[in-house]
């Protein structure tokens, strides 16, 4: 919006406390009946536009005001909660689908040519076994360190029974909800690993939860038959791949520019919605433990792979580079939403060649989940405290590997890692329903967790790509 940009500075501001001085006073005191509802987010929004597309401000210094603007108005109360609610579809619908609409030709096409450009299966076998045995070491990892922290911290020892009841009355008929999500959805491993071959890909890819496992299968064996096949025919259909791709890069570069908006709608209601801020008090140790075990995961399994794996000397300049990445997932709790943004940003940004990438982000956003195996090893001990359950280094061990597990089968959307949870528990003797306790703050968890997760997938995409290239060189 450029004549917004040729505006004096001063008008700018003038402009963006009009409307926000006049979105405050429509929402807070004139009357619903007198005019048709919509125009105290027609000025909050006509304040943010101007504030987002007049000034020249980057992307990422755009979100850091939409972050803070989300969480300051709930806190000063500016605007009732409920409308603040009502905004959430502007980035959990309009933001999320437009950068996630893609997301289906995107994984196959940036796979597809990712094989092709390997060359050959043998290429092929290596990047696939070293990308699933980093991605595999690495979850164990971030579990083990979930679970040092918590067997410190011990975060459920100190919650006294009456709290206890005010957890159960409020969230049982929730928890009980995401038990029975979870029975449902129950899959063997034997069962997960036949999903992968897709009976029909058209109807397995255009779910509205499409099967991630079995398209990514779908992508290499084309791929594969692709360099089989005469080349005279193979050409067109690669060439038309790797426009596909680009395309869906650029699609992204254009949804990114809601981002800001997004992120505010997203983080605004979060926090008008978040209730029950009572029981959040008691839930600070176990979320402290988590955080702390996140913190650790990234400073020190990262940081030391981008070091010693990768080589790289400069590891804050990388960190640096995927700061946009880490605040869409943070903002929308998706790795899966994030995936188009961080193959986009390890390509360009990272340097890491397109075969490799294709390859090891789209695996890596739908397998690699450290964030949250790490919120459910600290999860598994606070719910063992709660209730009292003596954890084996035998249970904590099958928590390891249920959570290596389950982390391939977690799907890289919103909240699904505390539905993963349930199973987890049950392998150990916890009542599922516990995760009632943690309901509170599975949100903001949630966020933290997904931007270890996309982390976890950028770094591990560094060190394929360090690896391949020290051999060619
Ligand atoms: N939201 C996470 C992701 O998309 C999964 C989870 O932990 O719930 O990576």
């Amino acid at each position: 919006m450029k004549f917004l940009q040729q505006l004096s500075i001063y008008t700018k501001v003038v402009l963006v406390l009009l409307f926000s001085t006049l979105s405050f006073v429509f929402f807070q005191y004139v009357s619903r009946e007198y005019y048709s509802g919509q125009l105290g987010f027609i000025f909050l929004f006509s304040a943010l536009i101007v504030l987002f597309e007049g000034f020249h401000f980057s992307l990422f210094v755009k979100i850091l005001i939409a972050l803070f603007l989300g969480v300051a108005i709930p806190f000063l109360d500016v605007i009732p909660h409920a409308d603040l609610v009502v905004m959430r579809p502007v980035g959990s619908k309009i933001f999320m689908n437009f950068l996630t609409m893609a997301l289906v030709p995107l994984v196959y096409s940036s796979i597809l040519t990712g094989v092709v450009s390997l060359g050959d299966l043998s290429k092929l076998n290596r990047i696939g076994a070293r990308t699933l045995t980093y991605y595999i070491v690495t979850t164990a990892i971030a579990i083990t360190i979930g679970l040092l922290v918590a067997n410190v911290v011990q975060p459920g020892n100190h919650i006294d029974p009456q709290v206890k009841e005010q957890f159960l009355g409020k969230f049982e008929e929730v928890a009980q909800k995401k038990v029975s999500q979870a029975t449902k959805n129950k899959k063997t491993l034997f069962e997960t690993v036949q999903s992968v071959f897709p009976k029909n890909i058209l109807s397995e890819a255009g779910d509205e939860r499409p099967n991630m496992l079995s398209l990514i299968f779908f992508a290499i064996v084309s791929g594969l038959a692709l360099l089989k096949i005469d080349q005279k025919l193979a050409a067109p259909v690669i060439a038309f791949f790797m426009g596909i791709t680009e395309m869906t890069i650029q699609l992204v570069i254009m949804a990114m520019r809601l981002a800001p908006y997004g992120v505010f709608a997203i983080i605004g209601s979060t926090i008008a919605s978040t209730q029950s801020f009572d029981l959040l008090v008691a839930l600070v140790p176990f979320s402290i433990a988590v955080i702390v075990g996140l913190f650790l995961h990234v400073t020190l399994i990262n940081t030391v792979s981008l070091k010693l794996l990768s080589k790289k000397k400069n590891v804050l300049k990388i960190f640096a580079s995927m700061k946009e990445v880490i605040l869409t997932a943070f903002s929308t709790s998706s790795s899966g939403a994030t995936m188009p943004l961080t193959l986009k940003t390890v390509k360009k940004d990272l340097g890491v060649g397109p075969d490799v990438a294709g390859f090891v982000i789209p695996l890596g956003a739908t397998i690699n989940m450290d964030g949250t195996a790490l919120f459910q090893g600290v999860s598994a001990l606070f719910l063992a405290n709660i209730y009292g359950i003596h954890l084996t280094l035998g249970d904590q061990l099958t928590v390891i590997g249920m959570a290596v597990l389950a982390s391939i089968g977690t799907a890289a959307v919103p909240g699904v890692g505390v539905v993963i949870l349930t199973m987890i528990l049950v392998s150990v003797n916890i009542p599922p329903e516990g995760i009632l306790f943690i309901l509170p703050v599975n949100n903001l968890l949630d966020m933290l967790r997904t931007a270890v997760n996309v982390i976890g997938d950028m770094v591990c995409a560094v060190y394929i790509d360090h690896v391949e290239k020290s051999r060619t060189s």
